[in-house]
């Protein structure tokens, strides 16, 4: 959940836990697992958005409950010439 002063954002707020990330100059000061869901025709929550974030350590928590683990690939840096 993001929260706005003077129509910047201040801080993340994992909504699992609550604990509270920074954001310095629209940059957060941790990386969050921000999720945006419109829900569509085909589900109960039809014409519904929902939109959540999560802190790293709940990241981890609620994935490792997953029968079937997250995909991970590594990524090598990409350097623009
Ligand atoms: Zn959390």
């Amino acid at each position: 959940m993001k929260k706005y002063e003077k129509n910047k954002i201040k801080e993340v707020v994992c909504n699992r836990c609550g604990k509270r990330i920074a954001v310095e100059h629209g940059i957060a000061e941790e990386e969050v697992f921000h999720v945006e869901k419109r829900w569509g025709y085909f589900s109960k929550k039809d014409m519904k958005k929902d939109s959540f974030d999560l802190c790293e350590k709940c990241y981890d928590e609620v994935t490792a409950e997953f029968v079937i683990p997250v995909e991970t690939k590594e990524e090598i840096e990409f350097f623009p010439c």
